[in-house]
């Protein structure tokens, strides 16, 4: 990493599609097995890019348990996010409730691979081609991961990839966007630079999504250890699956071992049958200074501005049932085999004494 900084010092091209951008571009093409990779500043922009791009206007559908991004990258440019609910087996968007939601406004569906875990993408596109809709994947969490044997990042018009720090593949910030149509490739690169085609020719609307080439020099030098990364995740994975195994309630969210996953997330749900909620649980682990974190509560319809604006008596069962439930668990490189050991220790104590945790809860949150 700091002789790929030294040459961009050296070289004094710092951004504006750089050799390392250029570079970090064709390994994640290869990687992923698609024909265009446009790199970008993050996820955020990369989605704006493509709904940008594919013309999106009026409603689109996306699942109301998801990273607000998803939302707001719609709602940014006055396209109207439509929540649709998630199975909570899958915790992804569920096919029949798309169908369902689908007016004559709905342009596109946009479907997130959440925690790497690949959305129905038939039945997605199928009903993308029956409604006559577009079809975006977030895959912010879903970087080298399979869906049937085949990697993500070519499935729908797009795929948006995000390698910010806190995603398996880091480049402090970045994004990209996957597509095999090689027009709306064209239509992002472009856009992605102010709309700029050549030199001084400006031929569409644009922003500025370029990715510098620190970025793509940190990108670079994860992509040649991401395999390691990904060995480290699982082995964390397993070790929790393993030691939490049997503590009445807690069920952890399981991959399936015939496709590729990059495990990057430990995420467990707490059943009625822990005698403890995943507040209480959260708080027993902040107070031993683990950062275990709920994820998407109270969903995204319940969050500025979408409940104010869109008012409307939404039941989403899927994602209120999840919100309550989840919660993720440190892992990543920095957490050894003693510290998940301690953790899952603490888990299964907590869990053992769920009633006398939930009183001493109640009574300190009285006193605050
Ligand atoms: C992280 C994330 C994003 C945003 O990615 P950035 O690169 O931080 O903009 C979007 N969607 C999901 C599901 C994410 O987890």
């Amino acid at each position: 990493m700091l002789a790929r900084l030294n040459d961009l010092l050296d070289r004094r091209w710092l951004t504006n599609n750089g050799p390392y951008v250029q570079e970090f571009e064709r390994r994640l093409a290869e990687t992923v097995g698609v024909k265009h990779c446009i790199a970008v500043c993050n996820a955020t922009v990369a989605l704006e890019i493509v709904i940008m791009a594919l013309g999106l206007t009026g409603e689109v559908v996306v699942p109301a348990f998801t990273f607000i991004a998803t939302a707001h990258a719609l709602q940014w440019q006055g396209i109207k996010p439509v929540f649709c609910d998630v199975d909570p087996r899958t915790h992804n968007l569920s096919p029949a409730q798309v169908e369902r939601i689908v007016t004559p406004h709905t342009t596109g569906v946009i479907g997130v691979h959440l925690w790497g875990r690949p959305c129905e993408v038939e039945a997605l596109t199928d009903i993308a081609n029956a409604f006559n809709l577009k079809l975006i994947f977030d895959a912010a969490h879903a970087f080298a991961c399979t869906y049937r044997g085949r990697m993500i990042g070519g499935f729908g018009d797009a795929e948006v990839f995000s390698f910010h720090a806190t995603k398996v593949l880091n480049a402090f910030e970045g994004g990209a966007v996957a597509t095999n149509n090689d027009e709306l490739a064209t239509k992002v690169r472009s856009m992605r630079n102010f709309g700029f085609a050549g030199y001084d020719e400006v031929i569409d609307l644009g922003t500025n999504g370029k990715m510098n080439e620190a970025s793509a020099a940190m990108g670079l030098t994860s992509l040649e250890s991401l395999k390691k990364f990904i060995a480290i995740n699982r082995s964390n994975y397993e070790q929790y699956l393993h030691q939490l195994q049997g503590v009445t309630g807690i069920q952890l969210v399981a991959y399936d071992a015939s496709e590729e996953c990059n495990y990057q997330y430990v995420v467990i749900e707490i059943g009625e049958a822990a005698h403890i909620s995943r507040d209480e649980l959260q708080e027993v682990l902040w107070a031993e200074n683990i950062l275990a974190r709920r994820y998407f509560y109270p969903g995204c319809h319940r969050m500025e501005p979408y409940s104010l604006r869109f008012p409307m008596i939404l039941r989403l069962p899927g994602t209120e049932f999840l919100v309550t439930r989840v919660l993720s668990l440190p892992t990543g490189t920095a957490v050894g085999h003693r510290e998940i050991s301690r953790i899952c220790k603490i888990i299964r104590l907590a869990v053992a004494n769920g009633e006398r945790i939930r009183q001493a809860v109640s009574v300190s949150r009285q006193e605050r």
